[in-house]
């Protein structure tokens, strides 16, 4: 557990500073977690501080629901949408949810993400699905949207909430970075490429 705790918590902390300085979340938006490998729990960005300010002083465990466990800092609103896909999919070891401007301006168009470039295409395979949510954070009444988006294909990455943000997910938080990354630039070059 220790180990797994050390591993979680470096991949937290490595993921929320690199996303910062990739410039795909400003401000205290956004949130990002990490699961504990063998517990029901995860390491998740308090609310109010931004990915550059996470470190091991503010580090916030909760358990799937988003009961605070470890920690002093109010865990984010967004936890029940970390903890449901933690509790379905075992393969999720990360999820890092971003509020990208290009993704978001896509959502508000689109109903997909189209993989317009190579890399994304070899990446990513499947155009990148919008689902539309009525709560601010995806509330436990609307998760199901999520949940169903994954039956449908299974290996989703990531899906876009209409005009909110980009979420992916990956075996640890690194991973999920990366995607979400790879969204937002391909985002942008969509967008482009239909607004000539
Ligand atoms: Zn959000």
């Amino acid at each position: 557990m220790y180990t797994e705790f050390i591993a979680a918590k470096n991949d937290f902390l490595f993921t929320a500073r690199r996303t910062y300085a990739s410039g795909i979340q400003t401000g205290t938006g956004g949130n990002l977690s990490s699961r504990i490998p063998g517990t029901e729990l995860m390491i998740v960005k308090p609310s109010g501080y931004t990915y550059g300010d996470c470190c091991e002083e503010n580090l916030t465990i909760t358990d799937f629901s988003g009961k605070l466990v470890e920690g002093s800092y109010k865990p984010t609103r967004e936890s029940t949408l970390h903890g449901g896909l933690y509790s379905q999919f075992i393969a999720v070891g990360g999820i890092v949810h971003t509020h990208s401007p290009y993704a978001i301006l896509c959502s508000l168009s689109f109903s997909q993400i189209e993989l317009c470039t190579m890399h994304s295409a070899l990446k990513l395979k499947k155009p990148i699905p919008i689902i539309d949510v009525e709560t601010q954070a995806v509330e436990a009444s609307e998760i199901h949207k999520v949940y169903e988006e994954f039956e449908k294909n299974p290996e989703l990455s990531a899906f876009i909430l209409k005009g909110h943000g980009i979420v992916a997910v990956g075996s640890s938080a690194r991973k999920a970075g990366q995607i979400a990354e790879l969204i937002e630039e391909t985002a942008e070059i969509f967008w482009k490429s239909q607004n000539k």
